[in-house]
C-alpha cells in the first residue's frame, strides 16, 4: 500500500547514526525512500554496516565521519552529501555524548566536550542544512523548504543531578529549536525535536543492563517499558514527512511518561 510517509527523492543526514537512535532513524528514512548520509565520530565500521544494512533493503546512502562540533568537518559532511545525493531536506542532528560527574568535580573540559557535541553541533548542523536549503530552493518534494530535527532529550526540562553539562546542553537544544522554529518558519523551513525518556541504546547501558538499574529505571517509566530505538525512528519519521507540515517549533516527548512527574502517581 502506498504510503503518505514517502520520502522519496529527499535526502537525510543523520548525525551519530553508527549506533542506537540515529542507526534506528537512519534505517526508517531510508525504508521511506530518502538517501542517507549516515555520520559517524568514530567506528567506520559500525556506520559502513549500517549503510549495507540500507543498501540491502534497496535504499541509498554513504558513510561520511565527521566530528559534529568542528566546523571544517561539518562543512565536509554536507558537502559529501550534496557530492553524493545533489541535495539536503532533512538533517537530523542527532550526535550526543554524556561526561557525568559531581558538578564539584567537573572539569572544564567534560562540560566543553558536552556543550560541543550536544550543542555547538546542532548549531553548525543546523546552519549548514540552512543555507543549503535556500540555496536550492522549493524542489517539488516536500511542502516545506527543508526539515530541521533535533534530539534532545526529557532532560530539556527534568534537571539531573550529576549530569549538569549534558542537562544544561539539552535545554540549550530546547531554545536553539524554538528559536529557529519561529525565525524560519516564513521561509517554510519546520524545525521541532524529539525529546526521548529511556531507551535502551549503548549511551545508557549502566541504567539498564542489570535486573536490578532496569527495575529502578521502571519506577520513572509510567507505560512499564524501556523505550526501543524503533520508537523514537517512528516520530522522526512523521516529523520528516509533510503529514506533520503544520507542526513546528514542538518538542515531542516520546518517553512513556516519564515527564509526567510518576512520582505524584500515588498522591505524592
Ligand atoms: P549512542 O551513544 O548509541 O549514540 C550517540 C552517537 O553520537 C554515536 O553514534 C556517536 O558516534 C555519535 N557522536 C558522539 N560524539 C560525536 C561527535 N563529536 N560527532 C559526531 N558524532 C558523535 O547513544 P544514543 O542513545 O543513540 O544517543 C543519540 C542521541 O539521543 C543523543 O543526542 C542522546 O543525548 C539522545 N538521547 C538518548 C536517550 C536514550 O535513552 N538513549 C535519551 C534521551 C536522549
Amino acid at each position: 500500500m502506498e504510503t503518505t510517509l514517502k520520502l522519496n527523492g529527499q535526502t537525510a543526514i543523520v548525525t551519530g547514526s553508527s549506533s542506537g537512535l540515529g542507526e534506528a532513524i537512519a534505517l526508517e528514512l531510508a525504508s521511506a525512500g530518502a538517501n542517507v548520509v549516515v555520520n559517524y565520530h568514530s567506528g567506520d565500521d559500525e556506520a559502513e554496516a549500517v549503510v549495507k544494512r540500507i543498501e540491502e533493503r534497496g535504499g541509498r546512502a554513504i558513510a561520511v565521519g565527521a566530528d559534529v562540533g568542528e566546523e571544517a568537518d561539518v562543512k565536509q559532511m554536507f558537502a559529501k552529501c550534496i557530492a553524493a545525493f545533489g541535495y539536503v531536506d532533512i538533517p537530523v542532528n542527532n550526535s550526543g555524548i554524556q561526561r557525568d560527574k559531581a558538578f564539584h568535580e567537573m572539569s572544564l573540559d567534560e562540560w566543553n566536550q558536552v556543550i560541543n557535541t550536544n550543542l555547538t553541533g546542532q548549531f553548525l548542523c543546523a546552519r549548514e542544512a540552512v543555507n543549503i536549503f535556500l540555496k536550492q530552493g522549493m524542489r517539488g518534494v516536500s511542502k516545506a523548504l527543508g526539515k530541521i530535527i533535533c534530539i534532545s532529550s526529557v532532560h530539556d526540562v527534568i534537571p539531573w543531578a550529576g549530569h549538569v553539562n549534558y542537562a544544561a546542553s539539552k535545554g540549550g537544544v530546547m531554545m536553539l529549536m524554538k528559536s529557529l522554529a519561529q525565525e524560519l518558519a516564513p521561509k517554510k523551513i519546520r524545525v521541532n525535536s524529539i525529546s526521548p525518556g529511556a531507551i535502551q541504546t549503548p549511551i545508557n547501558k549502566e541504567a539498564w543492563g542489570t535486573d536490578e538499574a532496569l527495575n529502578k529505571l521502571l519506577e520513572l517509566i509510567p507505560y512499564g517499558r524501556i523505550g526501543q530505538p524503533e520508537d523514537v525512528a517512528k516520530q522522526a519519521l512523521w516529523l520528516a514527512s509533510d503529514e506533520s507540515d503544520y507542526v513546528t517549533g514542538a518538542t515531542h516527548y516520546i518517553d512513556g511518561g516519564m515527564t509526567l512527574y510518576p512520582g505524584f502517581a500515588d498522591n505524592g
